[in-house]
């Protein structure tokens, strides 16, 4: 250990650190606490020494220094809360020190902008304002950025329609027939749903009667209707022929010309546009065949409303919607769990207490716990068909406990689900409102050049200094070459 004039380990010595002009003072036994950082390595052979002004410069953000000094005299480190997030991480990761080392009550705000990181990525993969995307884009999304043709500058005519009819279809505000194909689209979604809506009031359906010849007497014989069947007017059909001739035209072309096949047939929006189509045409089969005397068939036929979905790919707000559900499922999965949870317990105790307290068995509602589960379920969601009540005194007591443990259960988790979309929402809007392209700024070189004692004392010595700097800023930064040259004047 050296020892100074004054009897001072070299231990206790002052420091001062220049950061970013500001100007800090402490001692080396102070930053050696914390081993294996940046400000505990410090020795005068370093390029961030100064001899002439004994101090060590360093062009980080001071504001940020001061906090973290501080963690160096307290042990404690605090978020300041005047920086964003990623800029406080920086310049952590430059003081070599980890974010696990920020003290927990500034953890929440700390961390907050990781989640906006995330949102926005999640916004980003949602490609929400890609109205249009480049010709680049549109080659790198088919992968043929490395192809021979594309670098050679004659991509193919059969690509180049491939990607004019991609662009069309998948890209809905990207051109005026992409917008009318658009139109057609929803068009027929909406006649087709409309048509399976209306075809089952009564006024569309056309009841077929079948008569049976019964004998009256012997000579005299009558008709009397036996079977009576309800049959879709006819002209629905017509409707239906012609919204599903363009849904098959449609997934086909969107089929033919999309990049990648198999996350194509992956997408749940394309298989439910499938299944819907060919459910069309299967039932249509069953029909012409005369095997369609089964409801089952019908029901399964709802799989068309689902084509409402489809309208999703055409609304910004639509997909948030769902994305922030699918976000915030963890919540929704808990209280789905806490909702059956509490519908179960309910359940039981009412239908015990019903059996128990009632003078008649008939008296009862409750003829089993299913009977209960579905009285409590319909109860603490507080829709109250009023189909099964309680008649005792016990019984209405269970249950308007329910009731009001319903209302609690499913009102809890609510805000959440809303502040996430809220939280989506937001983003979105102010994302719009940014400017498309912006200034991409390097990281600055940090290979200063050391300033030696000589260097201001020889003018030569300066000159020759000069020169280097002027050679290595070359290959480096403009504005490092300025710095250098104040430097070394100096
Ligand atoms: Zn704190």
């Amino acid at each position: 250990m050296a020892v100074n004039l004054l009897g001072h380990s070299d231990i206790d010595a002052r420091v001062i650190l220049n950061v970013g002009g500001t100007r800090f003072e402490t001692s080396k036994s102070t930053l050696k606490k914390l081993p294996a950082t940046r400000l505990s390595k410090l020795t005068e052979q370093l390029s961030s020494y100064d001899p002439i002004l004994n101090e060590y410069f360093f062009d980080r953000h001071p504001g940020v220094f001061s906090q973290i000094l501080n963690y160096y005299r307290t042990g404690k480190l605090h978020y300041p809360i005047n920086v964003c997030g990623p800029l406080f991480e920086d310049e952590l990761s430059f003081w070599g020190l980890q974010r696990e080392e920020v003290e927990p009550c500034c953890w929440m705000t700390y961390t907050k902008h990781r989640s906006t990181a995330e949102t926005l990525s999640i916004l980003d993969s949602l490609e929400l304002d890609t109205v249009r995307s480049s010709q680049q884009e549109v080659i790198k999304k088919f992968g043929w950025d490395d192809d021979f043709d594309y670098i050679q500058g004659n991509l193919p005519r059969y690509k180049k329609v491939m990607m004019i009819v991609w662009q069309i279809f998948e890209e809905p505000r990207s051109s005026t027939i992409a917008k009318v194909i658009t139109v057609i689209s929803i068009f027929f979604i909406l006649v087709s749903i409309l048509s399976f809506v209306l075809q089952t009031l009564s006024m569309f359906r056309i009841t077929d009667i079948d008569f049976v010849t019964v004998y009256i007497n012997k000579t005299a014989t009558d008709r009397t209707p036996t079977l009576s069947r309800q049959q879709v007017h006819p002209s629905f059909d017509v409707v239906e022929w012609i919204c599903n001739t363009w849904f098959v035209f449609e997934i086909m072309i969107r089929f033919i010309v999309t990049p990648n096949k198999k996350e194509f047939c992956k997408s749940t929006l394309n298989i439910i546009d499938f299944l819907a189509t060919t459910w069309f045409f299967f039932t249509w089969a069953l029909i012409k065949l005369h095997v369609n005397d089964n409801e089952a068939l019908d029901l399964l036929s709802t799989i068309r409303i689902m084509r409402l979905f489809k309208l999703f790919n055409h609304h910004p707000g639509l997909k948030v919607i769902v994305t922030s559900m699918k976000y915030s499922s963890s919540v929704l999965w808990l209280l789905i769990f806490f909702v059956l949870i509490a519908v179960a317990v309910f359940a039981s105790l009412i239908y015990y207490a019903e059996r128990m307290t009632t003078r008649h068995p008939d008296e009862n509602m409750f003829r089993s716990i299913p009977d209960a589960l579905w009285f409590n379920m319909i109860t603490m969601s507080t829709i109250g068909y009023g189909d099964l009540y309680p008649k005792t005194m016990l019984g209405m007591l269970i249950g308007a406990v329910s009731t009001v443990a319903g209302v609690l259960i499913i009102d809890l988790p609510m805000p959440i689900i809303v502040e996430s979309f809220a939280n989506f929402y937001t983003h979105l809007r102010a994302r719009s409102k940014l400017p498309k392209t912006r200034r991409k700024i390097g990281p600055a070189e940090s290979k200063i050049k050391k300033r030696t004692a000589m260097a201001t004392l020889d003018n030569g010595q300066n000159l020759k200094l000069l020169g280097q700097t002027a050679r290595a800023s070359i290959f480096g930064n403009k504005t490092l070459t300025s710095h250098n040259i104040k430097s070394s004047v100096a």
